[in-house]
C-alpha cells in the first residue's frame, strides 16, 4: 500500500492532466484477474468485479487527479502566471518546484515565487504582499527574460503545472502534497489486494471507479452502471481546529457541504468498523464536497457514503500517518465481504 501510494504521490496528475496517475493505477489493477478493466470517455478508469451475488451492486470511487495549475499568460519578463485548477490558497504553494508540460511533450522546471520576492529589493513588500495569481509568478529553471524567449522553450498559455509533491516517510507518517486523495486511492487498491491474496471475492458486484476530475467537483458524475445502488466515496478527512478527525483514524464524513450523506448506509459502516475493531471517527467538513455527491447531483439514485484517512493540512503541503490509511483500507476490504 504504501509502495503504491508513493509510486502515485510521484506522479504529476493536475485534474485534466491525470492520465500517467491513471495509467499507474490500471497498470495496479490489471495484476487482479477477477476484474475486468474499461476506460470511460472522460479519462477515467473503471473495474468491474464479480460479486458472490449482485441483487445490490456497488461502487468504490477514488480520485487521481489532484490540484495544480495551467499557464494563463506569458509575461513580458519571460516568467509565468498561473490560473489555478481547484480550490488551493496561493500561499501554500509559495516557493514551490515545479514543472510545466509543453504541447511538445517537453517538461521545463521553475518554481512559484511572489513577484516581488527578494527581501534585499523588496523589503517588508514580501511580508504584504497579498499571495495572489496577480501576484504569484513562475521563474523558470531555464534562460529567458521575455515573452518571446520562453515561448521559443515551447511553453504557451493552457499548459499544465504540477506543483512538487515533496513525499517523505518518517516513523509512519507520510508528508506529501496530494495525499488527497492518491491515499485513498491506495487503501482501495490495498483493500482489492488483500481479498485476492485471500482468495476472496467481494459479497457483490462492485465497480471500482477511478475518478479524474474530482478537484473541480464532478468526476464521478458519471462511469457506473445503470443498476448501481449504492457508492462509497473514499477521499480524505479534514484535520483541524475543532474537528474530530485526526491522523491515525479513518473517519466517516456524515455531512458536508453538500448536506448529510446517506443514513442507513452510514449505520451499516459504523456497525462494520464496530465490529471489526477498526480505528475510526465520525466527523463533519465544513468546507468539502466529494465525489459521491457530484454522482447525487448528476442524478445517481443510490446511497452514497464518504469514508477516508485523515490529512492534516489539506490542500496544503499535507500529512496523514499509515495508521489512518491502513484503517481506510481495512473498512473498504470489511464492506467488500458484507
Ligand atoms: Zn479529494
Amino acid at each position: 500500500m504504501l509502495e503504491t501510494l508513493i509510486e502515485l504521490l510521484n506522479i504529476p496528475s493536475p485534474t485534466g492532466f491525470a492520465h500517467a496517475a491513471i495509467a499507474a493505477t490500471r497498470k495496479r489493477l490489471e495484476g487482479f484477474k477477477d476484474l475486468t478493466l474499461a476506460d470511460t470517455h472522460k479519462g477515467g478508469l473503471v473495474a468491474e468485479w464479480p460479486g458472490a451475488a449482485e441483487d445490490t451492486p456497488r461502487a468504490i470511487t477514488a480520485h487521481v487527479d489532484t490540484l495544480g495549475a495551467m499557464v494563463k499568460e506569458i509575461k513580458g519578463n519571460g516568467r509565468l502566471k498561473l490560473s489555478a485548477i481547484g480550490g488551493f490558497a496561493w500561499n501554500t504553494v509559495e516557493g514551490e518546484g515545479c514543472t510545466v508540460f509543453t504541447q511538445d511533450g517537453v517538461q521545463v522546471r521553475g518554481a512559484l515565487l511572489l513577484t516581488m520576492a527578494s527581501g534585499h529589493v523588496h523589503a517588508a513588500k514580501v511580508n504584504e504582499t497579498k499571495r495572489d495569481a496577480d501576484n504569484m509568478e513562475v521563474r523558470l529553471d531555464a534562460r529567458s527574460s521575455s515573452a518571446d524567449e520562453t515561448r521559443e522553450l515551447g511553453i504557451e498559455v493552457g499548459d499544465f503545472v504540477a506543483f512538487d509533491p515533496r513525499v517523505e516517510v518518517v516513523d509512519g507518517f507520510i508528508r506529501s502534497r496530494h495525499l488527497d486523495d492518491k491515499a485513498g486511492v491506495a487503501a482501495v487498491l490495498a483493500a482489492v489486494k488483500a481479498l485476492t491474496d485471500a482468495g476472496a471475492k467481494p459479497a457483490q458486484r462492485t465497480t471500482l471507479h477511478i475518478s479524474n476530475y474530482e478537484e473541480v467537483g464532478h468526476g464521478a458524475a458519471a462511469g457506473f452502471p445503470n443498476d448501481l445502488e449504492e457508492l462509497l466515496a473514499v477521499d480524505m478527512a479534514a484535520i483541524g481546529d475543532g474537528q474530530a478527525s485526526d491522523e491515525f483514524h479513518a473517519t466517516l464524513c456524515v455531512k458536508d457541504s453538500g448536506g448529510p450523506y446517506h443514513k442507513g448506509f452510514n449505520d451499516r459502516l459504523r456497525a462494520l468498523a464496530a465490529e471489526h475493531e477498526i480505528a475510526h471517527k465520525i466527523d463533519i467538513y465544513p468546507y468539502y464536497g466529494s465525489d459521491g455527491e457530484a454522482y447525487w447531483r448528476a442524478g445517481g439514485d443510490v446511497a452514497v457514503a464518504l469514508l477516508g484517512p485523515g490529512v492534516d493540512a489539506s490542500h496544503n503541503y499535507e500529512r496523514t500517518h499509515i495508521e489512518a490509511v491502513m484503517a481506510t483500507a481495512q473498512w473498504v476490504a470489511a464492506y467488500l465481504l458484507s
